[in-house]
């Protein structure tokens, strides 16, 4: 398989390489050039795989020409293991859970970091180690995290032989589970960096590093945010998972997904195209609306960012909005530059009518604020006896207002543990006791290990230069 840049400039790569790089040279990201596309036979023949092969089966024709069958099969079924020895904590890897009238939560909490990253991110460490084992080469990985991204990654990456991670949080801007999932984790190749500063800054540091990779002396950078591709073609699997097990691709299924840089719900959007009935796909926010914005209104312009009580969708652009763009302009690269070029000298943009019908045909969208995430968690505790955290209550709460149709089981995706977000099971008057389970029960009396740096792109590359070789300098 081959993949191209949204922006059409950057030489087209292989998957390996696609798996071991950023943003595309030209500014773009990876797409695959041609989607694999399946047979609704060939989906029906599913059915009953256990959740590894259905990965392997509908992942395969991505790492093609990169990574042999026998690898990758080994590789996913351990990455999808299960049982006190495995990765994740229930049987069913993404269990679905009924609410009432044909709606559904699918649990992508049960990996070790009780967020749906997991799905994503233990695959990714797990595919850099035998790439990097095969090569024998070295990586460094840099990332920014608001809370969510940084422990997942470090949890896929903590046993890579070949590769170094620095994650950047913003100091004392992270709850206190979300810091501890992450400055607990020891190993000379783990290093957390708390910034002085805030989400945006070690954000855009991590962006300037992978401009300017100077200070790596030739060591290869690869990013863990969703603009690897990697990311999204793992997350293509739970989509399918899920509908088979309710009845597609006999019926079709609607989903619904709570979202910020547009990750998820694209891997969505491209297990449609790759054959599986989805009937609608809605966009799921909360105050910060860029992309309801657009879906309802033809408009994708940058605003200011508000801290609401689901942080992890706490974001003013839309990192991956540009791969679904591509496909609205018939996969013309030069369009999606110009578009990007406007938008990033400060104006937003609408695309041409028909463009933005053609994305209302699968997409809809809502906005749902703080008090409206509480009254949804309490409301579905109330009927139903389950307790979801924000992002998921956002999602549950955008099913019930933009679902099209009841025939279709509506499928919310249940993206963290409630216990990552104690505040606004608290704020929703919820009295019920919050446990972690069994692997973090002591989280709270582990020994923590985190370096605190200015707010300077100069002081975090000397420090990645001095430890980037497990701990030692490069
Ligand atoms: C990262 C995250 C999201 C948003 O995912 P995107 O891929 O950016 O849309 C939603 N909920 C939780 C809990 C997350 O950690």
């Amino acid at each position: 398989m081959r993949y191209i840049s949204t922006r059409g400039q950057a030489p087209a790569l292989n998957f390996e390489d696609v798996l071991l790089t950023g943003l595309a040279s030209d500014g773009g990201l990876y797409v695959p050039e041609n989607l694999p596309r399946f047979t609704l036979e060939e989906i029906a023949s599913w059915a009953d795989l256990p959740y590894h092969e259905l990965a392997f089966r509908v992942m395969r024709p991505f790492v093609a020409g990169s990574i042999a069958d026998a690898d990758f099969r080994r590789i996913l079924e351990e990455t999808y293991s299960v049982g006190e020895k495995g990765v994740f904590a229930h049987e069913a890897v993404a269990p679905l859970r009924p609410l009432k009238g044909n709606e559904w939560v699918l649990e992508l909490f049960h990996g070790p970091t009780l967020a749906f990253k997991d799905f994503a991110l233990q695959l990714l460490g797990r595919l850099l180690d035998h790439v990097l084992e095969k090569r024998g080469e070295r990586v460094v990985i840099l990332g920014a995290t608001s809370g969510d991204t940084g422990s997942a990654a470090i949890e896929g990456c903590r046993r890579c032989a070949n590769v170094d991670i620095f994650i950047l949080h913003p100091h004392q801007r992270v709850s206190e589970v979300q810091r501890r999932q992450m400055t607990t984790i020891l190993g000379d190749n783990i290093h957390n960096i708390a910034v002085e500063g805030n989400f945006d800054d070690c954000q855009e540091m991590v962006k300037a590093s992978f401009a300017d990779q100077g200070f790596l002396k030739g060591t290869r950078l690869v990013a863990v945010n969703s603009i690897n591709w990697a990311r999204i073609m793992a997350q293509i699997v739970y989509y399918f998972h899920a509908a088979l097990q309710l009845g597609a691709p006999a019926r079709s299924i609607a989903f619904s997904v709570p979202t910020g840089n547009f990750g998820d719900i694209f891997a969505g959007y491209l297990a449609r195209n790759m054959g599986l009935p989805i009937s609608q796909l809605i966009v799921a926010t909360n105050r910060n609306d860029i992309l309801h914005r657009f879906m309802s209104g033809n408009r994708y312009a940058k605003e200011t960012l508000h801290p609401t009580l689901s942080p992890s969708m706490d974001i003013m652009v839309s990192s991956n909005f540009e791969r679904l763009l591509f496909d609205l302009h018939g996969r013309n690269g030069a369009a999606i530059a110009a578009l990007m070029d406007s938008f990033r000298q400060g104006g937003g943009f609408s695309v041409e009518d028909e463009r933005w019908s053609e994305a209302r045909k699968l997409f809809d969208s809502l906005a749902v604020s703080d008090a409206e995430t509480c009254s949804t968690i309490a409301e579905v505790f109330d009927a139903c006896g389950e307790l979801l955290d924000p992002h998921t209550a956002i999602g549950v709460r955008a099913a019930r207002e933009c679902r099209r149709s009841l025939s279709s089981p509506m499928v919310t995706l249940g993206t963290a543990h409630p216990v990552k977000f104690p505040d606004a099971v608290r704020e929703a008057g919820v009295a019920r006791a919050l446990e972690l389970p069994a692997h973090l029960a002591d989280l709270f009396q582990r020994e923590e290990r985190c370096t605190v740096l200015p707010n300077q792109l100069q002081a975090i590359q000397a420090f990645v230069g001095q430890h980037g070789n497990r701990g030692k300098p490069l």
